[in-house]
């Protein structure tokens, strides 16, 4: 029988998800609703040292932004929780015990110093089948003495009994079959008693099993763990279920080599997180895509073409397109380029196609912030709707159309010279009488009226049409001069020009 696709994302709680872990849950979520099957949100802070306060609140507020819904998870409850592994630790002390029962693991009570005196002593120093012998554990003590040393409060580690010398493979869904020799691995901790809680490799494949996991689809640098997970699948005696693998290539930096970093976005200036993230310890704060005015459509097509590709050269595809395309056999092994640009792009092409109602809703508050207030919905809509051509980011939207909402305080100089002479100001008095005698003032028949006179009076249609924009907009940029005119009152037109007859001086 075909199993039942089950998927988690299952990222620990030690600060902000970074763009990687984004992608991650992107395509769980999408490999899960491409199968009709589901997606679980894991919380992983079995490592209380590296626990941060309001991470665990930022991963579930940036998967919603982005329309990664979790079908299972602390917020959403389901059947095989809790799905917190701190909340879990019954279950792997349980598990734990019966490795040890089966003599697949052993407890150890080598101290810091004693390790580091071993490392000292052997270069590439191992926990393994060749060092066990010579270390402080049960083997080594003997089970009575291993009992009076617990039974004191000596606190020890559960390793994992690694057998040398077998031929371990792992059947990557990207990558194939890696395969390595178990004489690499070391007797891997698999639980502290110090703040009885399990490892990751423990508490990560003790779950995996018991949530019904199908498939484990996660970064790259998961992937020397693989074998070691294919190991205890098998000691538990759960090789027939254990998930298949896919290990999703890195994000590389956008020049240069090697793996995207938090300082490749501070240098070339774009954000490696979902979300603005507050440092708690450092108030350090680092750029979201919300905040710089990313859909979170673009984003996720964006993500989505990093690391997978549709097989064909559609670019613009929403979750439902992408989920109706994707599939891990067309998922690359070489690592992405994080092209940035291409974010840009993205997002550029989704404002176009974001209708106008909703580009004035994100528009809102940010003339909200600088006091810009008591314009209509549709009056905004259909500023935003008029520059957005010249938008890449939400706030270009402002920066394009800012002249909608405040007349100019200052004109663009280089324009002023060009386009504003001695005679314009007189020139700039009868337009304001021609204005005032229009009175439909839809954009083709305000222009037919002020091009006649235009031509009648035989001025220069440039230089006329540029003053008046430098008089309405404060430079020479925006959309059609008489667009612009339709929608913005023509008292306050006219007040702009008479204001710019006053001010610019030349
Ligand atoms: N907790 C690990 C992380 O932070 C999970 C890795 C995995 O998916 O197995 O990414």
């Amino acid at each position: 029988m075909e199993r039942k696709v089950r998927v988690r994302f299952a990222p620990s709680p030690t600060g902000p998800l970074h763009i990687g872990g984004v992608r991650t849950a992107l395509y769980n979520y999408i490999f899960a609703r491409s199968h009709g099957g589901d997606m679980i949100l894991r919380i992983e802070d079995t490592d209380s040292r590296r626990f941060v306060p309001g991470a665990e609140e930022y991963i579930n507020d940036s998967l919603a932004w982005l329309g990664i819904k979790i079908d299972e998870g602390v917020r959403e409850g389901g059947a095989f929780g809790p799905y917190k592994q701190s909340e879990r630790r019954d279950i792997y002390r349980e598990h734990v015990r019966t490795l040890l029962d089966a003599g697949k693991a052993y407890i150890a009570f080598d101290t810091p110093e004693e390790l580091d005196a071993a490392r000292a002593a052997t270069p590439n120093f191992q926990y393994d089948a060749t060092t066990r012998g010579n270390m402080t554990n049960s083997l080594t003590l003997g089970k009575e003495e291993t009992e009076r040393r617990i039974a004191a409060g000596e606190q020890y580690v559960v390793r994992f009994l690694i057998e040398p010398g077998r031929e371990v493979t792992v059947n990557d869904l990207i990558r194939g079959e890696v395969t390595i020799n178990s004489s690499i691995l070391d007797d891997k901790v698999l639980y502290k008693s110090a703040d009885d809680l399990p490892t990751y490799h423990l508490a990560n494949i003790v779950d995996d099993h018991l949530m019904e996991v199908s498939h484990v689809i996660r970064g790259e640098e998961w992937l020397p763990s693989a074998p070691l997970h294919v190991l205890l699948y098998e000691a538990f005696g759960w090789s027939d279920t254990m998930p298949e693998f896919a290990h999703l290539p890195l994000l590389l930096k956008p020049v240069g080599n090697g793996k995207l970093s938090k300082r490749d976005g501070d240098k070339l200036g774009f954000p490696v997180f979902p979300l603005e993230w507050h440092d708690p310890a450092s108030g350090e704060v680092s750029a979201g895509y919300r905040e710089n005015g990313y859909l979170p459509e673009a984003v996720v097509n964006f993500l989505a073409l990093l690391g997978w590709n549709p097989g064909d050269d559609s670019e613009m595809m929403d979750m439902e397109t992408l989920i109706a395309k994707f599939s891990l056999a067309h998922c690359s092994r070489s690592g992405a380029k994080f092209d940035y640009k291409k974010g840009l792009w993205f997002n550029h092409e989704y404002l176009q196609l974001t209708p106008d109602a909703q580009l004035a809703a994100l528009l809102k508050p940010l003339l909200e912030a600088k006091g810009l207030t008591g314009f209509t919905d549709e009056y905004t809509a259909r500023a935003a709707g008029m520059v957005k051509g010249r938008a890449n980011l939400i706030g270009d939207l402002l920066e394009q159309g800012d002249f909608f909402f405040a007349a100019p305080e200052t004109y663009a100089e280089k324009d002023v010279r060009k386009r504003w002479s001695e005679e314009t100001p007189r020139i700039m008095e009868e337009l304001i009488g021609v204005l005032e005698g229009i009175d439909d003032m839809t954009s083709a028949n305000a222009e037919k009226i002020v091009l006649a006179w235009i031509e009648e009076k035989g001025y220069h249609l440039g230089n006329v049409m540029n003053a008046f924009r430098l008089a309405v907009v404060g430079a020479c940029r925006g959309p059609h001069m008489f667009d612009i005119t339709e929608l913005m009152p023509k008292e306050e037109v006219i007040a702009r020009i008479r204001r710019a007859i006053e001010k610019i001086n030349v």
